[in-house]
């Protein structure tokens, strides 16, 4: 072929090239928390681009907004929240980064646990001193039930933002809750149950029914997973520093016989630690729970005047090495616990 021939055959490749990057421009995504990075990436794949401003070893509901994070969020396409007044520090970054996109009521920003069931209403809605939770208790995606519900949530925008890859989202949020399923409920006894088990384990484990449900089908040796683990600590008591786990506890057949905490938010005073003393002999508690970020003095005193066990709890992704993605969150806290209850 002559050269010129040749260049001019060149150009609709070139055409062709640009519009093909053009279809693998990612979606730039800015979470507040680490697990909803995690959750964003699972559903998201490699359609997204997600980063989380928060440090998975702080404390969620105190993360001091940075020029770093207004500049993240500058040119994100979505900026997701978990919400019920636990990040509302990220109103500041939102408002700093001048993304008009991911201002509130656009489909740029999310909240992504709207559905999920709330504990801990408040009777009425007020900030009193102290009270950290006045929506009700926002660390809801410590039941893994919750975070089905937040995928959810967050593949929906997902396909509305990019509506194109929407059969790649839905794809990728069935694996994603196929995984959780497994991880909670065991492979055999998915199998054993077939179609639409996911969903009917769920439905029965949201409606305090998956123990008679599965006795009266003999399918109960089959349970395996988290709730199989869960078993070793049925009914057990035990003491938190700070409410984060309510959510967790309920789900997995865990009683909180109080918190170190008078209040969420406030360090327990000298006279709170010894009720405590006396209440955890009394009721023969052996185990408290104490979340990474808060000193454990508290917890130390009172373990050293009751012989219990001091937990120390982590409740993000990438909160240790090892703790690297949502499925080891909860395997951690379930191992340490079996552990502290033997
Ligand atoms: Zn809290």
């Amino acid at each position: 072929m002559h050269s010129q021939y040749r260049a001019l055959a060149l150009v609709p490749l070139l055409l062709l090239a640009n519009q093909v990057l053009d279809a693998q421009k990612k979606l730039k995504v800015v979470t507040t928390l680490n697990y909803l990075r995690y959750i964003v990436e699972q559903v998201g794949g490699d359609k997204v681009d997600a980063i989380a401003l928060a440090n998975p070893k702080q404390d969620p509901h105190y993360v001091t907004p940075t020029p770093r994070m207004n500049q993240l969020a500058s040119d994100a396409d979505l900026f997701v929240e978990n919400g019920i007044n636990l990040d509302l520090w990220a109103k500041n970054v939102v408002d700093a980064s001048g993304n008009p996109k991911i201002q509130r009521g656009n489909l740029g920003q999310m909240t992504a646990t709207i559905n999920v069931p709330l504990k801990e209403l408040p009777l009425e809605v007020s900030r009193a001193w102290g009270d950290i939770h006045p929506q009700g208790n926002p660390h809801v995606w410590l039941d893994p039930l919750n975070v089905r519900i937040i995928a959810e949530n967050i593949a929906e925008r997902l396909k509305k933002l990019d509506s194109p890859n929407s059969d790649y989202y839905e794809s990728r949020l069935g694996s994603f809750q196929d995984r959780l399923d497994i991880a909670m409920f065991g492979e055999d006894l998915i199998k054993a149950i077939g179609a639409k088990a996911g969903d009917i384990l769920v439905r029965k484990a949201r409606n305090d029914e998956l123990g008679e449900w599965l006795k009266a089908r003999k399918l109960d040796s089959k349970l395996a997973g988290w709730l199989r683990d869960a078993e070793k600590f049925k009914g057990v008591k035990l003491m938190s520093y700070h409410k984060t786990y309510i959510y967790f506890c309920d789900r997995f057949g865990l009683q909180i016989a109080g918190e170190l905490e008078e209040k969420p938010g406030i360090p327990p005073p000298p006279q709170h630690r010894d009720a405590i003393v006396e209440l955890m002999n009394k009721e023969r508690i052996r185990i408290i729970l104490n979340d990474n970020f808060y000193s454990r003095d508290a917890s130390d005193y009172i373990a050293s005047k009751t012989n219990a066990n001091v937990v120390v709890t982590y409740i993000e992704v990438g909160a240790t090495p090892e703790i690297d993605t949502y499925e080891k969150v909860i395997s951690y806290l379930v191992d340490e616990i079996a552990q502290a209850a033997k």
